[in-house]
């Protein structure tokens, strides 16, 4: 079974991801700086991992350190060979995802997006790793209202998708300077939403969340009064944007399909967008909210969001 590095695996989609494979029988290595988690989603993924039926309960061993910080990174790739479990695939989550923070404080998104995925490349490079699953988005396509599929025209209109696609770019360069070497997958997610079956790990931003469901939610809990819907003037239907939203449980189950194919094969490099091929606008998500929880959810409109885009939904 293979030993896989998850970074940022205790942010929404690295916890979710990481009992998903725990699940599965991968010996899971996290390395998080706690930027955006904390201790509780820890415990939190432990407890899971106690309740599994797998016998192997030295299956999780996390790191705290900063993906900036080249030595930390050298020191879990030497633990892993130390005990016995070379780090075979890296899953790369450690980042920042907010597009309107992105805008506020461009420098701090180069260096953790940007910087922090040069380093992991060089470390991985210099322990022989060179399987690597990358989280971009599709807020690398940028303005685009056709349905979106791989090829599509990509310019991203934001800090926060051109710090994605500056690392897409550098994988593909290290693919191209070595093909017999790089198997990389860049998945596209989409908008990931909802949580574990347990109730026990969801969308926990530790700092004010900027994304709908999350906002939806502490609305719907009263930890907010109303929600902000940005712009009411967006070319489509009802005048509010649109989204492709994808179970968090899917997109877990996306990384292990990501697995296995990088292990099928040798080297390589490809991009894959993970949605549904279904699109949502905020109001109807709104609704379709209501209705599941039978709760009131209050909104206003407020004006449109920096960086924001139409529609996104992939075919
Ligand atoms: P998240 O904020 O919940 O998780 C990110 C994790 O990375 C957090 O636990 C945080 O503490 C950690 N982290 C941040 N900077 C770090 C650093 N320098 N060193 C070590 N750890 C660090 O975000 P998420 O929703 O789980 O997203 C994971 C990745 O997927 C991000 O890179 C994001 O850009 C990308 N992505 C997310 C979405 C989405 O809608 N959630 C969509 C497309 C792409
Ligand atoms: N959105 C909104 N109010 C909020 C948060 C988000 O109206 O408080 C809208 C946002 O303009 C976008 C959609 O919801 O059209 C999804 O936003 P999110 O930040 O979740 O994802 P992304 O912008 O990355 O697609």
């Amino acid at each position: 079974m293979k030993n896989i590095l998850i970074t940022g695996g205790l942010g929404f989609i690295g916890s979710n991801t990481c009992i998903y494979l725990l699940e599965k029988n991968f010996k899971i290595f996290i390395i998080d700086s706690f930027l955006n988690s904390s201790e509780d989603i820890l415990k939190k993924i432990k407890y899971l991992n106690l309740q599994l039926n797998n016998t192997n309960k030295n299956n999780l061993i996390f790191f705290e350190g900063d993906i900036r910080d080249k030595d930390t990174l050298r020191n879990v790739f030497k633990y892993a060979l130390k005990v016995d479990a070379p780090i075979d695939i890296v899953i790369h989550l450690a980042g920042l995802k907010s597009v309107s923070e992105s805008e506020r404080n461009k420098m701090l998104y180069w260096d953790i997006n940007y910087k922090g995925s040069k380093n992991l490349i060089e470390i991985m490079e210099e322990n022989n790793c060179f399987s690597l699953i990358f989280s971009s988005s599709a807020t690398i396509y940028g303005v685009n209202n056709t349905i979106l599929c791989e090829d599509s025209i990509i310019k991203p209109i934001n800090n926060y998708g051109k710090t994605k696609l500056a690392v897409e770019k550098l994988l593909e360069e290290k693919y191209i300077s070595n093909p017999k070497l790089w198997n990389i997958i860049n998945l596209r997610y989409f908008n990931p939403i909802g949580g574990h079956s347990s109730g026990l790990l969801g969308e926990d931003s530790y700092k004010n969340p900027n994304n709908l469901f999350p906002v939806l939610c502490m609305v719907a809990n009263n930890d907010r009064k109303y929600l902000e819907i940005y712009g009411q003037d967006w070319e489509t239907p009802d005048r509010t944007p649109i989204r492709d939203y994808i179970h968090i449980e899917d997109i877990a189950k996306g990384h292990l399909c990501a697995i296995n194919y990088l292990s099928q094969r040798l080297s390589g490099f490809i991009s894959i967008n993970l949605g549904t091929g279904k699109g949502t606008s905020v109001l109807e998500l709104i609704k379709i909210f209501e209705k599941v929880n039978n709760k009131k959810i209050d909104f206003i409109f407020s004006q449109r969001r920096n960086g924001d885009v139409a529609k996104y939904v992939t075919s």
